[in-house]
């Protein structure tokens, strides 16, 4: 591995550089699109249980290609929403959007199958059957080995409805870039907010395996975790070795569903979403803290839970649904007409009020977490934009939260809750987490609503 003299950082556009501004200080999104893209092989996903970060295996021809995929440092969003949208969005929380709905596949399997209402599957199976795309990049789960997810390109809505669902454990998408360098055709895609922030860019650079891609469904998403969660959600459980897993499922069942892990030996083990949720504090995946999209932005359909008592309480499967480029708004009104998509449409103010609190953890308070990166001397990542007033009830409710995403992190605490039972630890965590909602629904969306961004251009302000 080659070593970088400091004074290259930031010049200089090699794999070297990209792990000393990115990787090594903690910014990488773990994407995968830098080893999707090295035209020379030269890159891998390391510890893909672990960290799950690049690495070098080969050698590098300094062609920058891995920093014009990073979606680690710099996603400037003005220069996104002008290259896929040609406009700015009017709801900066939300992002551009042409219509919003609530709604499922209206296919009751694939609806069922689904993380929230198979919206995402119906519209790949759509793509597909209609000839409009010869694959869809998907992830699924590994054959041989159930606990891994695994990316690939379905080319049967068999095949896409196999890898329904949500994988909530580290991903790196991206890396499949590199098998559509050689396949002649259209594809679909959908991927993480980080990972269509990569895709974007390519697009504009123009790289040539992303450009094959013409139809973005981005899901929304909160943080993804680390592999250790499952690891520890077994051990909770008496399992000690992966290798018993026949069957790993985060989102099984009907919605909003549970977490499920069958054995070698028959048992299931099983625990609903919502206390399953307990996982999240302590296994939350650190570069998540600062991602300021939850919405999917850049996609041209993105999809989302539908959070409101009125639909949870009626179960089944519910999502949120944003057409946003004309494209995407057009697939998802014929898909309606043809009777293939149940959609309602949905004011703008609910799909807000449906994400409020995850909209706030996006929007300002990964800002605040930047400025306290900031103060310890550490790089941030540039998006371009950034809220204008944030109130001091919200600078410290972010004081609290910080200190028990700390507290959660520390290996104590993780013994603590590995030690602790399961059932008790997820019922003790939702109590928590709605009494927690509901004393903060003042502090945390106050003015929520109401905040404004200013576009910053940090080229000129860094010079
Ligand atoms: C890590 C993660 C965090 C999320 N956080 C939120 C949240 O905070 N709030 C919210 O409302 N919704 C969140 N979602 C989205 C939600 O779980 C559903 O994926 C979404 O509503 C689509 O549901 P669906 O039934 O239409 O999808 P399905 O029809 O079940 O299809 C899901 C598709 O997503 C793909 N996929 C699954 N996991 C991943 C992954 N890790 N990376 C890339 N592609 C994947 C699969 O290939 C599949 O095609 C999150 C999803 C993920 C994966």
């Amino acid at each position: 591995m080659e070593s970088v003299d400091p004074a290259e950082v930031g010049k200089k556009k090699n794999f070297a550089t990209l792990k000393a501004e990115i990787i090594d200080t903690g910014l990488c999104t773990r994407c995968g699109g830098c080893v999707g893209v090295c035209p020379d092989d030269a890159l891998e996903i390391g510890d893909v249980l672990g960290d799950s970060l690049p690495q070098q295996k080969g050698d590098c021809n300094d062609c920058g290609l891995c920093h014009t995929a990073c979606s680690g440092g710099e996603v400037i969003f003005p220069q996104l929403n002008e290259q896929v949208f040609g406009q700015q969005p009017k709801n900066m929380l939300l992002g551009q959007y042409e219509n919003i709905f609530v709604g499922h596949a209206s296919e009751g399997g694939v609806r069922s199958q689904g993380a929230s209402g198979g919206v995402v599957t119906a519209v790949l199976c759509h793509l597909l059957a209609t000839g409009e795309v010869d694959g869809a990049i998907v992830l699924g789960m590994d054959e041989a080995e159930p606990w891994k997810s695994e990316v690939r390109i379905a080319r049967t809505p068999a095949e896409v409805q196999a890898a329904a669902q949500s994988k909530y454990s580290l991903s790196p998408v991206n890396t499949i870039f590199r098998e559509l360098d050689d396949l002649p055709g259209r594809f679909a895609y959908v991927g993480l907010p980080c990972q269509v922030h990569s895709l974007r860019k390519l697009q504009a650079a123009g790289h040539p395996a992303a450009c094959k891609i013409t139809h973005v469904i981005g899901s929304y998403c909160g943080t993804i975790l680390q592999f250790d969660a499952v690891r520890s959600f077994l051990r909770n459980n008496g399992v000690r070795d992966i290798e018993q897993i026949t069957d790993l499922q985060y989102r099984a069942g009907e919605w909003p569903g549970q977490m499920q892990v069958t054995l070698k030996s028959g048992e299931v083990i099983a625990l609903k979403k919502f206390y399953a949720n307990y996982l999240i504090p302590f296994f939350m995946v650190d570069r998540c803290k600062l991602c300021t999209d939850l919405a999917n932005e850049f996609a041209d359909i993105a999809c989302g839970d539908a959070w409101a008592p009125v639909y949870e309480e009626r179960g089944l499967g519910w999502s949120l649904v944003m057409g946003r480029t004309k494209k995407g708004a057009a697939l998802l009104e014929s898909m309606a007409a043809q009777g293939k998509l149940s959609l309602n449409p949905l004011e703008e103010e609910s799909a807000v009020s449906m994400h409020s609190h995850m909209l706030d953890f996006k929007k300002r308070g990964a800002f605040l977490r930047m400025e306290r990166r900031q103060k310890r001397g550490l790089p941030v990542p540039e998006y371009g934009f950034k809220p204008n007033d944030i109130p001091r009830e919200r600078r410290i409710f972010e004081a609290v939260l910080g200190s028990i995403f700390w507290l959660c992190s520390l290996g104590v605490s993780r013994w603590l809750v590995e030690h602790f039972p399961v059932k008790i630890t997820g019922q003790l965590f939702e109590q928590a987490r709605l009494a927690w909602k509901r004393l903060t629904r003042t502090t945390k969306r106050k003015g929520l609503g109401h905040t404004s961004f200013t576009v910053v251009d940090n080229k000129r302000d860094k010079s």
